[in-house]
């Protein structure tokens, strides 16, 4: 691996390299970053997208932090990277040393897979770890893993560093004994049990909102310029800025403790917001919807119309079930089984009572800034002109439960000594308890600041600590062979919006807002007017996985999929359906006994599906039900969790495929089909997954290991393919 230019940075001793979906391991390899050059290592930090910037021939110390995404899937600002990694040959690291952290979920199935790969295949290529590999566990929390990874590593990385450098024969001998003394301070640091008084914490220094911006005069690159004529032109009004709900957790536990330890490091300060001076001002009414030029998607970001909007379920329904059908001007070219991404925007009022609880002034909020700093969080680098409101309202996520290091954060800057204390005590190994009771009520950003009102903290420490903002995939539910199919996309979503038996009202960021974008349609009803002045930013998810119909239309397909998780498959449908059309047209077959010819040509698709009330969110019925009636689909199985007694049926999918076991192991075995899984990667997944490995041993005769390992081999061939979500 060569670096791309001359002038490409390189680490003479550590690197840290991240690959992060959600922002979490790239603000834990920064915490290590800064950590290594507070302890005096010469340190480099890069996503491993960037991995050309390093001369990898000469690395000899690299840190991986690493989380896993989708069904073992590595995070997208790695794929660059891993495709570069398959195509290596050879042993070209025999001098690197390496040391991994990955970041994952024993929820789902390939419990953090990326990181497992990665250490195999850095060993194949020469490489060797200087550190034990750690797995850190989301379901258990992150922390308990990773603060004692982190401080473990130290000296097992000075070490290394210091080996490496004398086995060179280093040429500064000065360095060696700068590293010698690293070594020793961090065996002292170790040898004190890193502890802290909750009184002796420094006061908090209340900072103005604004306080660190300072004036620049610059060249606007303003909001259209990047993205021109996308808009969002209905939904973000000038919404009045929400309260916030009191966050109530009983802190009786707190008078037990009077030293608290393993609190988190703050990440350093490094982002500065600067002002754009500019003859043009800001973009105000219509013009302040339009999507900003700094969103970054891993494919072209595209501008949707909603051409209409129908809800799927009744009020009887527990979930209220939408399908949305988005337009285009353009041709677009994706397949059933492709997802794309909306990047929607926080909730107008929840941004703008952020931006109030942090004292950001009406005025300032709509004040054009740059966004500067040495490795600054990577969401952030391309903020060179932008509002504070857009970039509350795109760059950020102020719903997601905040980490022990933002609360640590937010205890730094409470003016208010009972506030801080409860504040330090949730940060620390003592207050886990109450932290985790507190995470519990899915506390926003707001909530957070609303129920610790003494906290001060300058806007600046709060973008660059709060996770970023993610986009959110659905999944494609038409064809592109049907009448427009290229000039549109359909999917179908839960609007996530619920009540805490606190009675807190939560929503999720995107599905209510689509719902308010088409004022809340009722059931039944399709609406087909009033979005003329919408525009959505979307754009095509990259299909790593595959999950697409098979090339030959006569291999028979299996697909699994319990509520939302068909919605592929309705896509699915719809090809074949329009496939059947063109062949019918063709060859002029499909008349009295001559249909049998037309079902040659293709081969048999089984559909497992599940609901809760077959009235009620059995999704997309009607055209299940008419598919089965032309010889599309040639069976369907519906499984019904929550009716008795309903005939020929089941509570889950996992039952159905347990009674048609052996008809499910005939077509596999003898026709070759394909298996399809889509939906959630916790529960139902790993069901199926037991289920099918019962088929294999029981119809197929095979051990129960051999099943798992035949089953993993269908994985890699692209025979057993799944498509998971959290
Ligand atoms: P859901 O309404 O929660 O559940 C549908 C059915 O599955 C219910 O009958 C439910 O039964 C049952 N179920 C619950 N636990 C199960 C288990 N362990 N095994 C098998 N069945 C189980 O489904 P949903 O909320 O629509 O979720 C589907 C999943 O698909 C989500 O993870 C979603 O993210 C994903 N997905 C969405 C899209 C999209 O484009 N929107 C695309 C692909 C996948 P009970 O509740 O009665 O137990």
């Amino acid at each position: 691996m060569a670096p791309e230019s001359d002038s490409a940075p390189y680490a003479g001793h550590l690197t840290v390299f991240f690959a992060s979906q959600t922002g979490n391991a790239e603000s834990i390899s920064r915490n290590i970053h800064e950590q290594a050059l507070e302890k005096g290592f010469k340190s480099l930090h890069f996503v491993l997208n960037d991995f050309a910037k390093v001369d990898w021939d000469k690395e000899e110390c690299l840190v991986f932090v690493v989380s896993t995404t989708g069904d073992g899937d590595p995070p997208d600002n790695s794929t660059k990277f891993w495709r570069h990694l398959r195509k290596l040959k050879g042993v070209g690291l025999t001098k690197a040393k390496f040391a991994i952290l990955g970041l994952g979920d024993t929820n789902y199935d390939n419990f953090c897979q990326t990181a497992k790969r990665l250490d195999t295949r850095l060993q194949e290529l020469g490489a060797s770890p200087f550190y034990a590999r750690g797995l850190a566990d989301d379901a258990t929390g992150l922390e308990e893993t990773v603060d004692p990874w982190i401080k473990d590593m130290w000296p097992a990385l000075a070490q290394i560093v210091i080996s490496t450098s004398s086995a060179q024969g280093s040429p500064q001998p000065q360095t060696t004994k700068l590293e010698e003394e690293i070594v020793k301070d961090i065996i002292e640091q170790q040898e004190h049990d890193h502890s802290s008084h909750i009184t002796s914490e420094k006061t908090a220094t209340t900072a103005p909102a604004m306080d660190s911006v300072v004036k620049e005069t610059g060249a606007v690159d303003t909001l259209v310029e990047g993205v021109k004529g996308l808009s969002v032109a209905a939904g973000l009004t000038s919404a009045v800025p929400a309260a916030g709900y009191h966050i109530d957790v009983d802190f009786s536990t707190m008078a037990n403790h009077t030293t608290l330890t393993a609190l988190p490091r703050v990440p350093n300060a490094n982002l500065k917001i600067t002002n754009v001076e500019t003859t043009t001002t800001a973009p105000t009414g219509k013009q302040a919807k339009l999507i900003p030029s700094f969103i970054q998607t891993p494919t072209r970001l595209m501008s949707a119309k909603i051409n209409s909007v129908q809800c799927l379920t009744p009020e009887t329904a527990l979930k209220r079930t939408l399908s949305v059908e988005f337009g285009f001007d353009d041709d677009l070219d994706y397949s059933p089984g492709d997802s794309f991404g909306i990047w929607a925007p926080n909730d107008d009022s929840l941004v703008r009572g952020v931006l109030a609880a942090l004292s950001v002034t009406d005025e300032d909020i709509n004040k054009l800034v740059k966004l500067e700093g040495e490795d600054i969080p990577t969401h952030l680098q391309p903020v060179h002109s932008a509002t504070l409101l857009d970039i509350f309202r795109y760059s950020v996520d102020l719903t997601t439960a905040p980490k022990k290091a933002n609360i640590r954060l937010y205890a730094d800057h409470a003016t208010d000594a009972a506030e801080k204390q409860k504040l330090m005590f949730m940060a620390s190994k003592q207050g886990v308890d109450v932290f985790n009771a507190f995470r519990a009520q899915s506390p926003t950003l707001l909530d957070i600041l609303h129920t610790f009102p003494s906290v001060k903290v300058p806007v600046a420490r709060v973008i660059e600590t709060l996770p970023p903002m993610q986009p959110r995939y659905y999944s494609i539910t038409n064809s592109p062979l049907a009448k427009h199919g290229h000039r549109r996309w359909s999917c179908a979503f839960n609007v996530v919006a619920y009540e805490l038996p606190e009675g807190i009202k939560r929503r999720g960021v995107c599905t209510p807002w689509l719902d308010e974008l088409s004022s809340k349609v009722p059931f039944g009803k399709t609406v087909t007017t009033g979005f003329a002045d919408v525009r959505l930013p979307v754009f095509v998810k990259p299909n790593e996985t595959k999950f697409n119909l098979p090339s030959d239309t006569t291999t028979p397909v299996i697909m699994i999929g319990p509520g939302t998780g068909v919605a592929p498959f309705i896509g699915f449908l719809e090809h074949r359906a329009e496939q059947r059309k063109i062949k019918k047209r063709l060859v002029n077959i499909g008349v009295g006994s001559r249909r049998q010819h037309l079902d040659d040509l293709f081969g048999d698709m089984w559909l497992f599906f599940g609901c809760r009330h077959r009235e009620r969110d059995w999704l997309f019925r009607s055209q299940m039900e008419e598919y089965k009636q032309e010889g599309v689909l040639t069976e369907l199985h519906v499984a019904v969790s929550r009716e008795e007694d309903v005939p020929n049926s089941g509570k889950y999918v996992q039952d159905l495929l347990r009674k048609e076991g052996k008809r499910i192991w005939n077509l596999l075995d003898k026709k070759g089909a394909l298996i399809y899984v889509c939906g959630d990667a916790k529960g139902m997944a790993k069901s199926v997954n037991d289920e099918l490995i019962n088929v294999l041993v029981e119809y197929g005769g095979f051990e129960k290991t051999a099943a798992l390992l035949e089953l993993n081999k269908w994985a890699q061939e692209k025979r057993y393919l799944r498509d998971l979500w959290a």
